[in-house]
């Protein structure tokens, strides 16, 4: 494809993003396809010869479209939101013209270097201490990972080795794997699978505790396992506290919990990874109290911060146990100005890296916090007009308190008449939501995922609810 192929196959995609965003609402939001669907729309090799750009144009609606699930779209209520925004569609673009691997600062100094300074405005944004920003001169800073399940492993490895290398120093006569037996870390058990994962991938024991009767894991509760498991002759030393569960959207007491791991000197990291953008609402902030006791702290801009996956905002206080404890340094990635700025490639994962601080830096730009924050509380008043609407039908209940984006609910009564229920709403096709299951209580979600929902879409919702709701009433009554 030559220079002017691409202007004209660019210009013609961005005509076609522009129609599909702007009509998305009018598509069936979950596709009517069947596993297997693609294969027989496609030939079964790779063309010899080059086509031309408009017979792929000709074949989007046909063959991708026709298999899409529409997350962008307004009827889309299920898991919780992916972002979107041309912002952060063109900067993926630059970011795709550049293509730099900024594994190390030298690998492309701008790469590194916005990163650096994003996560800055971002953490201040969201009213981080200084002690998690890069901006406060000493090691802290942070760092765009791929997801939150990334930050998660990322930050037990940091908590792991800090721990081996405490105890070391207190028991030089006990071995690695002696140590490392006898390691426990703390979620709430309604922490996301990704944290269950992370003490897998980790070769630790993860302990899922019961919060209390509001979902919260409070201080206490963790105090009495950490207890426990001391006199059992295990080494606490890792924590989770989530802040927005993806079940319910429920809050653990970081406060609390961020006093005993204090005390006892267990890393904490906070997965804030939908609720997290909320905070740049001053208001909001309330559910952060206690951040300060955090060791690291993660949320997806991805997710409800307008800019495109993947995003997945990190912070370190002392990223020394991720960088120095898995530091492999061949020569061919060393270089002159190592240890001037951050050589990203040790505080994650995999080596190679996009220029995704582009997408923030466009975002946060072209729409400024004013905006942003008019994104986050437009979203959160939508899903209290859905709970006003379901509470004045008298046949419904909350299952959780509504904070966020998110209505927890059911029709009162048993599980099989809510399965009932979800199985209707879903397979009328109008609209698309997930269950959730809690200590054996079936309920819905329905998340505000759109940035293109509007009060209208919301009544549109709630009718089909309510219509689904009058099939399953009129069925169990016959
Ligand atoms: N943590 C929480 C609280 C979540 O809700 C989710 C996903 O919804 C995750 C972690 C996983 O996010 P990711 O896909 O970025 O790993």
């Amino acid at each position: 494809m030559d220079a002017a192929d691409f202007k004209d196959f660019s210009k013609a995609m961005s005509d076609y993003i522009v129609e599909y965003m702007t009509n998305i609402r009018d598509r069936q939001v979950v596709p009517s396809v069947k596993p297997g669907y693609l294969r027989p729309l496609v030939p079964e090799q790779a063309p010899e010869k080059p086509e031309p750009w408009t017979a792929v144009m000709a074949d989007i609606e046909r063959v991708v479209m026709s298999g899409v699930t529409h997350w962008q779209s307004p009827r889309f209520h299920a898991y919780f939101p992916t972002a979107h925004s041309y912002p952060s569609i063109v900067a993926d673009m630059l970011s795709d013209a550049i293509a730099c691997i900024g594994f190390t600062w030298i690998a492309s100094p701008a790469c590194t270097e916005l990163e650096v300074v994003m996560l800055d405005w971002l953490g201040q944004m969201i009213g981080l201490p200084e002690s998690f920003l890069a901006r406060s001169g000493g090691e802290a800073g942070g760092v765009i990972q791929g997801t939150a399940s990334e930050a998660t492993l990322v930050a037990l490895l940091g908590a792991k080795s800090r721990a081996m290398h405490r105890v070391k120093q207190e028991h030089p006569e006990w071995t690695d794997y002696e140590i490392l037996s006898k390691l426990v870390g703390y979620c709430n058990k309604q922490a996301h699978s990704s944290v269950e994962r992370a003490g897998l991938l980790g070769g630790v024991q993860l302990r899922a505790l019961k919060p209390d009767g509001k979902r919260k894991l409070r201080g206490e509760i963790l105090q009495e396992a950490i207890e426990e498991d001391i006199r059992k002759g295990m080494i606490p030393f890792f924590v989770v506290a989530t802040l927005g569960t993806t079940s319910s959207c429920a809050f653990d007491a970081l406060d609390e919990i961020g006093d005993v791991c204090n005390e006892k000197n267990i890393w904490l990291h906070v997965d804030a990874a939908y609720a997290g953008s909320s905070f740049i609402c001053p208001e909001y902030r309330y559910l952060m109290k206690g951040v300060e006791k955090a060791d690291s702290f993660n949320f997806n801009p991805h997710k409800w911060l307008l800019v495109n996956f993947d995003c997945s905002a990190m912070w370190l206080k002392e990223p020394r146990w991720i960088v120095d404890a898995f530091n492999v340094d061949p020569l061919y990635l060393k270089h002159d100005m190592q240890g001037m700025a951050p050589d990203y490639r040790h505080w994650q994962i995999p080596l190679g890296r996009r220029f995704r601080s582009l997408k923030l830096w466009f975002v946060l730009r072209l729409y400024g916090v004013e905006n942003l924050q008019k994104y986050i509380r437009k979203h959160i008043e939508l899903a209290h007009l859905f709970e006003k609407l379901c509470t004045s039908d008298e046949r419904f209940e909350l299952y959780e308190e509504v904070t966020m984006g998110l209505v927890c609910f059911r029709l009162k009564g048993n599980n099989e008449i809510n399965e009932e229920l979800l199985k209707r709403i879903n397979g009328r096709g109008k609209i698309h939501l997930v269950p959730s299951k809690i200590d054996d209580v079936y309920f819905l979600r329905l998340a505000i995922c759109s940035p293109f929902s509007e009060e209208s879409d919301i009544h549109i919702s709630w009718e089909e609810v309510k219509a689904a709701a009058d099939e399953v009433t009129k069925a169990t009554q016959k």
